[in-house]
């Protein structure tokens, strides 16, 4: 039926995080369902995928952009923050540096974002690929600390991969 939501606003969502903790893996496990392995190339640049979730038969759109990780040193993501309603900060579980890393990733937000952005911090790669590192616990006292909602996720998987724009989905439609 022609959609009745067609001037939905749409939520601009932003995958931040380090080089490889799996943003790329993470947007294509929803997307398509489907893990592919191997590294995508960092340098392809920004682009975005568009979803529209259901959240209490309410349509949610989604435009999630994806990054690659060095572009934060680049003045053009200070621009690109600012207009985010929400934004998925992952970190890798099997890599201590990008955890460590996020307390400067969230000191951006806080510097560049709009104030009631919606934010999600993701432990990625929480699967058996790789030796953890990062525990679980240190996920959620960070995530206390920044007053912010932590999961853990598995692109290779697909655990909690859903829930996490799901969730996010749900607290964006409470704002349109
Ligand atoms: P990005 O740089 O943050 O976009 O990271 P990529 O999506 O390119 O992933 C970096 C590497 O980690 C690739 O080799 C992926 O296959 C791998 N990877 C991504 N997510 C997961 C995951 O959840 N589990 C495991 N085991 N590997 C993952
Ligand atoms: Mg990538």
């Amino acid at each position: 039926p022609p959609s009745a939501d067609a001037d939905a606003p749409v939520h601009k969502t932003i995958l931040l995080g380090d080089s490889g903790v799996g943003k790329t893996s993470l947007l294509v496990q929803f997307d398509t369902g489907r893990f592919q392995s191997g590294n995508f190339s960092a340098t392809v640049g920004i682009g975005f995928t568009n979803k529209v979730v259901s959240v209490d038969n309410t349509r949610v759109k989604l435009q999630i952009w994806d990054t690659a990780g060095q572009e934060r040193f680049r003045s053009v993501t200070h621009a690109y923050y600012r207009d985010a309603h929400a934004l998925l900060l992952l970190y890798d579980v099997t890599n201590k540096l990008s955890f460590d890393n996020t307390r400067a990733w969230l000191g951006e937000i806080r510097e560049y974002a709009q104030d009631d952005v919606v934010i999600m911090l993701l432990g990625n790669k929480a699967d058996c690929g790789g030796e953890r590192v990062v525990r679980k616990e240190d996920g959620e006292r960070l995530a206390r600390e920044y007053n912010v909602a932590f999961m853990e996720t598995s692109a290779k998987t697909g655990l909690n991969v859903e829930l996490a724009f799901m969730a996010v989905a749900r607290e964006l439609k409470c704002r349109q």
